[in-house]
């Protein structure tokens, strides 16, 4: 058993925000499921939004935000965020992040270059070029490496949180004193008690087949949650991006939202413009909107992508402000400068969560969540471009914030709770079973609750993950845990909550569009949906 004051499980932009603010007062274990490097935070691409140029203000930001939820943003958690969302970006680059820089004749200036991105009224982005994630993680694990009271486990899978109810011991609200954890490299599981634990365990995007996210994104941190008794709300509201990569050998690769931004248009492969037909604001419209008109474009005309076409632009601009996009599609034989890119929209990011307070606390004593792992409200229906970062940062900041006065108040140990046991459990000899229902849970999530639901899908989807569920459940119980098994049992449970969300909600509002219930009912909907 390895004991800690604070527990993170994530190693992503909340993460690490939150070990660096909590070692300044205790021992902090950090756990990555696979290495620190390994994050959604590391494949972001535009940037992180906050006020920045003195034209704008945070009245702006919030109202940018609240346009983009379709009313279910919480209004002092956007206030919250706003405001403090600058302070942490100065962090971030006290602690040596390079965000770049307006030029002027070729001469870097000393002013932030600030990206304008869909949905957003003023220019407000701070990036990297086109590898803002990189570079903040960079920066971030540099010194969450350096910093002598903050040990970091990489390889190491969170499998379930120690509540103490679950024990006995509980007396009054259920508490969390830390998680059992495998170390995948040895197959041997521990457990990690801690006075508080933070789930910063990233998204969900691997429960679809088409995702922009890495595979450590599989939803683990919502489902610990779930189990361990956390509310859990708002899961029907997921973003697909607009524009992946179309291509066969590439996995995963997103072509920023920033491009938009600068100037590309979307065409049909045949070379028509399409956006103003859907949205007033073209290209620059919210995600949801562009990624469902690319959707009916796809399945109206039967293309199997559009085109994103930068041709118009200048070819040094490009090359200087999307250096990764240029080269990782020069790699697949596209040269951006004359030539549209092949895109198709893919899962992005889930914006329900484990519901936590203003301080990222959850419905369980000494356990917090933050970035996507968690649903504060900030995002409501819809989350604005680059606003989930910032979330990060500021959540990280304030669980951390939250937990160190609870420390100072309480110096209660965790209880002696039990080592984990195998039992009668076995080495899985059929590895193929575990891909196959990876494979269809996959597939069925993309075909039944995509972009576009209707109530049918949804239903089967529900009868199919149901018996799904069961046969994973066996597999649990009978076979020695392993991270392909863990990440499957914890994907249908995730996928599980997306459809009873999705079929609880009956309207369509902001990233949840049923056919069946097309129209926005703030009568009866204006509420997050709560599991
Ligand atoms: C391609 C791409 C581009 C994006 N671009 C932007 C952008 O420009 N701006 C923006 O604001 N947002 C962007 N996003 C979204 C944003 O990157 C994420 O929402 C944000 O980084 C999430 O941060 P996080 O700290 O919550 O989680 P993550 O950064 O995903 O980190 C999760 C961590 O949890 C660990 N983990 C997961 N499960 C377990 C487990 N069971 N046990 C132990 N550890 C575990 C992982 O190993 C990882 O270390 C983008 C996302 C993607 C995929």
């Amino acid at each position: 058993m390895r004991d800690y004051d604070f527990l993170v499980i994530g190693g992503g932009i909340a993460g690490m925000t939150f070990a660096l603010e909590a070692a300044r007062e205790g021992r902090v274990a950090l756990l990555a499921k696979r290495s620190l490097e390994d994050s959604n935070t590391n494949w972001a691409q535009g940037g992180v939004a906050a006020v920045w140029d003195p034209e704008d203000s945070p009245r702006f930001h919030a109202a940018d935000t609240i346009e983009a939820g379709a009313g279910l943003c919480n209004r002092r958690v956007v206030d919250l965020v706003v405001e403090e969302g600058p302070e942490r970006i100065r962090e971030l680059i006290e602690l040596g992040v390079r965000f770049s820089l307006k030029r002027e004749n070729g001469t870097a200036t000393a002013d932030y270059d600030l990206g304008l991105e869909g949905g957003h009224s003023r220019r407000r982005v701070l990036h990297a070029a086109d590898h803002t994630g990189q570079e903040i993680v960079r920066g971030l694990s540099e010194a969450v490496r350096r910093n002598d009271n903050i040990d970091v486990f990489e390889d190491r899978f969170a499998i379930d949180l120690l509540i103490d109810e679950k024990f006995g011991f509980a007396s009054g609200r259920p508490q969390c004193w830390g998680a059992y954890v495998l170390d995948t490299t040895s197959g041997v599981v521990e457990a990690f008690t801690a006075r508080a634990t933070l789930l910063a365990t990233g998204g969900t995007g691997k429960v679809y087949l088409y995702t922009s996210n890495p595979d450590v994104a599989s939803g683990d941190g919502i489902a610990m949650g779930w189990r361990a008794g956390c509310r859990v709300a708002d899961m029907e509201f997921i973003q697909f991006h607009p524009t992946c990569l179309y291509h066969p050998d590439a996995k995963s690769f997103l072509v920023t939202e920033a491009m938009r931004g600068e100037g590309a248009v979307l065409r049909t492969p045949d070379g028509n413009p399409f956006m103003k037909a859907y949205d007033s604001r073209a290209e620059l419209a919210p995600r949801d909107i562009v990624a469902r008109a690319i959707d009916r474009e796809m399945k109206r005309r039967g293309f199997d992508n559009v085109l994103l076409d930068v041709t118009s632009l200048d070819a040094d601009f490009l090359k200087e402000r999307f250096p990764v996009i240029y080269q990782r599609c020069l790699g697949y034989g596209i040269d951006i400068t004359t030539t549209p890119i092949p895109v198709v929209p893919a899962a992005h990011y889930m914006c329900g969560g484990v519901m936590t307070g203003l301080d990222g606390e959850t419905s369980i004593a000494r356990l917090y969540a933050a970035g996507e792992v968690a649903m504060t409200g900030l995002h409501g229906a819809n989350r604005l471009a680059s606003n989930s970062l910032t979330e990060g940062a500021v959540f990280g900041h304030r669980a951390a914030r939250h937990a160190m006065r609870r420390l100072r108040e309480d110096s209660s140990k965790a209880p002696a709770l039990p080592a984990w046991t195998s039992g009668a459990a076995v080495d899985i000899d059929e590895s193929v079973v575990i891909s196959h229902n990876w494979d269809e849970i996959r597939r069925l999530m993309w075909n039944y609750v995509g972009i576009v639901r209707s109530d049918r899908r949804l239903a089967r989807a529900a009868a199919r993950i149901t018996m799904l569920r069961e046969e994973i459940q066996q597999y649990y119980r009978d076979f020695r845990v392993t991270r392909d098994l863990l990440e499957l049992r914890n994907l249908a449970l995730v996928a599980d909550l997306i459809i009873r969300a999705a079929r609880t909600r009956r309207e369509s509002r902001g990233l949840h569009y049923n056919v069946d219930c097309p129209e926005r009912d703030d009568a009866h909907w204006l509420r997050h949906t709560v599991l």
